[in-house]
């Protein structure tokens, strides 16, 4: 099937990728501001003055070529009757931005499909909209900081940037994306296509912030290796906003999600039911919702931990002899439990600040003894494991001062960071003899239970993966 989506959107063209779906993409240049100028004129209905655009587009393409099905979108605001464009400055954003505070509009999103000049379907779906109630130092805060950003988007936001200025939200994210893929596959479907589509499943990270995550890039591999109709995105999500924000997402249709930094917690007392992984760990880095709409909670951090160990060395043994935990953050709860999961006899743990370490130990177990920071070294000969669970060493951050002298030569040493891929601390000990492994093989099977759980396939860690990460 020869498909054309009449549309210069990014997004659009995403969402169309996502669901496997090969088009070519072309820009229609209609005069969207004097059509809908005329249709408000003749007092049009705000849904008709969208199927109109997207009748134009489409048949602006289809003219061209005519044996082509062509997709025309288009996506309207409206609020009290009026439709709000793109800001046309600053002010008109914060204009918008306090009319639509604290109230329900609505995105009218309007796809057809042509063929041969003729209309061969057509889809409305409206999203009904709830902004939270915005302060106007909140809205000047928020306009110095996205003006550039939403200048072109109607209303002036991005739903899928900032998801939390909302309160409520009754639609499909892919319809408020633009582009209504379920009913799209459908129609396509009945065209008698070899291989059916299927509307795309949605999964994602939060994080606060998120931009500098690399999941997107490790699960859209895997998406696109698999062949399968998903996408996964980042999504930053403020702390204050987590709760209510999460229940929208899963409402628009995600699956499920991970969670990182600050929001491990946060999700675990957010779900319905926790693994005992996640019970003991004490937080959360993956989210799914299961067939009967409950929120599951799991901790994967310690499985990609173990994993990794076993996966990268043949001859490490947890049961040989105690550990020696460098740091007390949250990686550091996954790394303790999942130790002594292992078989690990006993593990010592040192912090920088000895409190947080004392509170672990005695929240985990008595086979984990603290140790001062400044005598972390004098264990060294007698452990089989090393961890630096710190974030000591990582690129641009101070290094980690640890004298590896008296190394057991037979200990394994693994360091969670992974930027730069092997560390001054995985160096030395390898100049000691030691066998050493990266954190990158954590990072890549740490996502490998919650891809299986939101899109139905077990995905492989391979090299190529690894070095796609690493780049
Ligand atoms: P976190 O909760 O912020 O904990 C940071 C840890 O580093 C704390 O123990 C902290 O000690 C210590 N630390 C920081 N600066 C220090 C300094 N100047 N001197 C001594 N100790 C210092 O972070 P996290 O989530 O546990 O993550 C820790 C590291 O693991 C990060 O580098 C992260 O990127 C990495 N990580 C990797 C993976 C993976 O998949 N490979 C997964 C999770 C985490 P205090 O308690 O004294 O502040």
């Amino acid at each position: 099937m020869d498909l054309i989506l009449a549309s210069q959107s990014a997004t659009r063209r995403r969402i169309l990728n996502s669901a496997r779906i090969s088009a070519r993409f072309m820009s229609p240049q209609i005069d969207e501001e004097n059509i809908t100028k005329s249709l408000n004129a003749e007092q049009a209905a705000p849904r008709d003055i969208a199927d109109t655009l997207a009748e134009h587009k489409a048949l602006k393409i289809s003219r061209k070529n005519l044996d082509s099905w062509v997709i025309g979108c288009d996506q309207i605001l409206v609020f009290e009757g009026e439709i709000f464009g793109k800001p046309a400055s600053r002010e008109a954003l914060k204009d918008s931005l306090s009319r639509l505070s604290g109230q329900t509009h609505r995105l009218i999103t309007a796809n057809v499909i042509y063929k041969d000049c003729k209309p061969q379907w057509r889809h409305i779906a409206i999203s009904h909209m709830s902004m939270r109630p915005m302060s106007a130092a909140e809205i000047d805060a928020y306009v110095a900081a996205y003006w550039q950003e939403v200048r072109h988007a109607a209303g002036g936001y991005h739903f899928e940037r900032t998801p939390d200025l909302f309160s409520a939200v009754r639609g499909h994210w892919f319809d408020i994306m633009g582009l209504s893929i379920g009913p799209i596959t459908g129609f396509l479907n009945q065209t008698g296509t070899n291989n059916p589509y299927q509307s795309p499943k949605l999964a994602a990270v939060l994080g606060h912030p998120i931009a500098q995550s690399k999941s997107p890039r490790m699960h859209g591999h895997w998406l696109q290796k698999n062949g399968i109709s998903g996408d996964y995105i980042a999504i930053d999500i403020p702390s204050a906003h987590f709760n209510n924000t999460l229940n929208m997402l899963f409402d628009v249709g995600f699956s499920g999600f991970n969670v990182t930094i600050p929001h491990k917690e946060h999700a675990l007392a957010f779900a319905d039911h926790m693994s005992p992984r996640a019970q003991r760990i004490g937080a959360a880095n993956t989210l799914i919702k299961t067939d009967s709409g409950d929120i599951r909670a799991d901790n994967t951090d310690g499985y990609g931990f173990i994993t990794n160990l076993s996966t990268q060395s043949e001859t490490w043994q947890p049961k040989a002899g105690p550990a020696l935990v460098l740091g007390a953050g949250g990686a550091a709860r996954a790394i303790l439990v999942a130790l002594l999961d292992a078989g690990v006899p006993k593990i010592y743990l040192s912090n920088r600040t000895r409190a947080r370490a004392d509170d672990l130990a005695a929240e985990i177990s008595d086979l984990i003894e603290v140790i001062d920071w400044q005598d972390k070294e004098d264990v060294l000969s007698e452990v089989f494991t090393v961890v630096n669970s710190t974030s000591l060493g990582m690129m641009g951050k101070a290094a980690l001062e640890f004298d590896v002298t008296d190394i057991n030569p037979h200990a394994l040493v693994t360091d969670l960071i992974y930027a730069p891929s092997e560390t001054q601390l995985l160096k030395d000990a390898r100049a000691r003899g030691c066998e050493v492994v990266g954190g990158i093989g954590m990072l890549l099977h740490q996502a490998v239970p919650g891809f299986e759980a939101w899109f139905g396939t077990w995905p492989e860690v391979d090299q190529e993966l690894e070095a796609l990460m690493l780049t």
